[in-house]
């Protein structure tokens, strides 16, 4: 039997959108078990602390159904410490457009640097995703308008409450 694989999919998850969740379904396809790395950064305050964000992306997992195992840690260092912490031989990374290329091709190499073992894997956001971002999401909640079509279900509650 093949060793299970292990891939971590890092982000701020603030909170998990319409677009982390297609990645976690296609990165589903590729490994036995996806560790979803919550990154918490000192100095800076997100909208949802770390355990809201991970319950809301164990609820927004559960309504996936995928067949690999879904973890949830949180980390403050770098994403090889935390994949080699899990043992992921792959990161995940999603790719909406040519900013979030340059961006990750540039991690993507430092991180290949640091940690050869572990390989990064790029996928691509589908038409219907590829235009939503955490901070536009949250602007629109902001504002008071409706973020169903951008946010799982189990995200629309909670985030319009925070602005409530
Ligand atoms: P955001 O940039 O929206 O605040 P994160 O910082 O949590 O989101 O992003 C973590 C990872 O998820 C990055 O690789 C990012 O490119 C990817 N990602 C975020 N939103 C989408 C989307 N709509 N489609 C595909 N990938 C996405």
């Amino acid at each position: 039997m093949p060793t299970p694989r292990t891939a971590l999919y890092t982000g701020s998850f603030d909170p998990v959108t319409n677009g982390h969740a297609e990645i976690i379904v296609q990165g589903a396809a590729l490994a036995d078990r996806i560790v979803l790395a919550i990154g918490v950064h000192p100095g800076k305050t997100p909208l949802f602390a770390p355990d809201e964000k991970a319950d809301l992306l164990r609820a927004v997992c559960a309504d996936l159904k995928v067949a690999a195992e879904i973890e949830i840690v949180t980390f403050d260092g770098l994403a090889v410490d935390a994949a080699r912490r899990v043992g992921a031989t792959l990161i995940l990374r999603g790719l909406r457009d040519a900013t979030d290329f340059d961006y990750e091709m540039q991690m993507a190499g430092m991180n290949a640097a640091m940690a050869p073992e572990i390989r990064t894997v790029f996928l691509p956001a589908s038409g219907p995703t590829r235009h939503i971002s955490g901070t536009l999401v949250r602007q629109i909640a902001k504002m008071g308008g409706d973020v169903a079509p951008f946010v799982p279900a189990p995200v629309v509650g909670p985030l319009s409450a925070k602005f409530a």
